[in-house]
């Protein structure tokens, strides 16, 4: 679970039946609930919506019943993605800049606009369906909200035909990420052979229906298929494509998909992680054409292979004040053949054409015979170091702003560790 959830903690039933007298009936003996009874699970969803996010929302009984802390995850996921690649170089995102996502297949409860939106006040959503009547609903539940969400919903029905990402339809020029829950099952058959694993009825709140929870033949890798053939034509008009997975060898086929593509495979431009809550396994993929690395996320074990090899950013504790940590990385820096620095406050942006920090680097430059000269082209490495105090502590976190190259980022990352935590 995402570190940032609610509830990363159990859930307790019985205190949420307390709070929200709705639910009540649906917490027995042992304080549980049974979640084969899709009135409860679609009572549990709306009261944790109410309680821990201030939403009203209505689930009508024929349509998918999203699980809150699931949802919740992916789009935490999606605001670490968002927050960790801004367009700024120089500087650390700004939680409050504008941000427009699209929802692709949003769904009766319009879930993932209504947790995004209630999270970020600068976000807005395209949503969209090819579902009317789940459309409709989705529309109360906007409408129901509209004191905390205003207009920044807008709701789109398309057709199955169409293109999923319908920016030009819209006449939208560019946008910040696209996600998706995909209908995940190849048939009708898959769907009902699945409920009957977890024992629930065909068709129940959990499970969705099959408009819901059915692309023939190809199910969650054709449906994400198609949007890495439509993200191929859009390219940097939209700057993270993401889905969701049910089932861990469609990621595996789908990376392997992604990989071939020359702009991402090269660039690795691309991250996977894992969501688990309870028995439920999720995987979300991420990809972009942007000069932007990424990205946050797990490794998984079970995936291993599939992740680009270095994550994309260290954070560490130094235990001393922030201004004289601050102080430390200034002259780390200024020590280092860089073709920039920039300072602002604790943050500081460097770029670097090559291993600048190499003991033979550090020695060429003492004997003043390193070659300084440098143009945008030759920039190999550019980091962001951020400082921050914490009590009287400080932490520090490097981030992979440009560049490639995993390696160069990573040794410039453990060296700046070794540095500031060996320090006196
Ligand atoms: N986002 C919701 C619903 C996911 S179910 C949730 O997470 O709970 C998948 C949704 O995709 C369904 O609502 C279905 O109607 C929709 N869908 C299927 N094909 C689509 C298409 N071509 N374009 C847009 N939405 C589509």
């Amino acid at each position: 679970m995402h570190p940032r959830s609610p509830y990363v903690a159990y859930v307790d039933f019985r205190k949420l039946g307390q709070e929200c007298p709705g639910f009540a009936p649906y917490v027995n003996a042992n304080s549980n609930v049974d979640f084969r009874n899709p009135a409860a699970v679609r009572e549990l969803a709306k009261s944790l919506l109410a309680r821990d996010f201030g939403l009203t929302v209505e689930l009508p009984e024929d349509r998918l019943c999203p699980m809150i802390p699931n949802r919740l995850d992916y789009i935490l996921w999606i605001q670490d993605l968002i927050d960790s690649t801004s367009c700024d170089l120089t500087s650390e995102s700004n939680p409050s800049s504008p941000v427009t996502g699209l929802d692709v297949g949003t769904g009766a409860s319009c879930i993932y606009p209504l947790l995004g939106c209630t999270l970020r006040p600068s976000w807005r959503f395209i949503a969209t369906d090819v579902d009317h009547d789940s459309l409709q609903s989705a529309s109360c539940n906007i409408t129901a909200n509209a004191v905390l969400l205003g207009d920044r919903i807008q709701l789109h029905e398309t057709g199955v035909e169409w293109p999923l990402f319908s920016l030009d339809t819209l006449g939208i020029e560019n946008i910040d990420f696209t996600m998706c829950n995909p209908p995940f099952y190849t048939s009708t058959t898959a769907l009902a052979e699945s409920a009957a694993k977890k024992a629930l009825p065909p068709s129940s709140a959990c499970t969705g229906t099959p408009t819901e929870m059915v692309y023939t033949p190809t199910g969650e890798v054709g449906f994400a298929k198609r949007m890495l053939q439509e993200s191929i034509v859009l390219g940097t008009r939209i700057r993270w494509y993401t889905t969701l997975f049910g089932k861990l060898s469609s990621v595996s086929t789908f990376v392997s998909e992604l990989r071939t593509i020359p702009q991402l495979g090269e660039s690795g431009n691309w991250a996977v992680t894992e969501m688990v809550q309870g028995t439920t396994r999720r995987w979300a993929v991420a990809w972009s054409f942007g000069d932007r690395k990424p990205l946050p996320g797990g490794r998984p074990a079970a995936l291993k292979g599939c992740f680009p090899s270095v994550p994309s950013e260290l954070e560490f504790g130094v235990d001393r004040s922030y201004e004289e940590v601050c102080g430390e990385v200034m002259v780390l820096l200024a020590g280092l053949e860089l073709l920039q620095i920039k300072r602002d406050g604790g943050e500081f942006y460097g770029e670097a054409k090559g291993n600048v920090w190499s003991r033979a680097a550090r020695r060429a430059m003492a004997k003043g015979s390193m070659d300084a000269t440098g143009d945008e082209v030759n920039v190999r490495l550019g980091f962001l170091v951020t400082v921050k105090a914490e009590g009287r502590k400080a932490s520090v976190r490097v981030r992979w702003k440009r560049g490639r190259d995993g390696v160069l980022f990573e040794s410039f990352c453990g060296m700046v560790k070794r540095k500031l935590q060996l320090e006196r």
